[in-house]
Order: C-alpha cells, then structure tokens, then sequence
C-alpha cells in the first residue's frame, strides 16, 4: 500500500483516488467531495486499506 486508494463515486460513477488513513487509524471514515462532481460522500476505509464510497442520500434513506 502506498496510501493511496481509488474509490468510485456514488453520484457520477467516475474513479478517482483518495488518500488513505495510516494502518493503525483504520477502519474509519471520511468526509470527501467527489473530485469530478464536488457531491459530498462518506468514504468507507477497512482494516486492509480498501476504500468504498457512499452517498450521503444513501445513508440517510436506509
Ligand atoms: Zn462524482
């Protein structure tokens, strides 16, 4: 791992890359703004560094 993980955006569907938290701060979660469309997201971070992104309309709906 280089610190680095590529996440695909819940609003426009592009990839782009994140910066990931060191191993020891992980699993955690971060506010980030789409670099394509500048909709906010929470991104997911598990204890291995993999990064899943989700909309904040999906976390409010469930
Ligand atoms: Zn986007």
């Amino acid at each position: 791992m280089d610190g680095l993980g590529e996440v695909q955006c819940p609003s426009c569907f592009e990839f782009f890359t994140v910066a990931v938290p060191p191993a020891g701060e992980c699993p955690t979660e971060l506010d980030y703004d789409c670099e394509v469309c500048c909709r906010p997201m929470i991104i997911s971070v598990d204890g291995g560094g993999g990064v899943l992104a989700r909309g904040l309309d999906d976390s409010l709906s469930g």
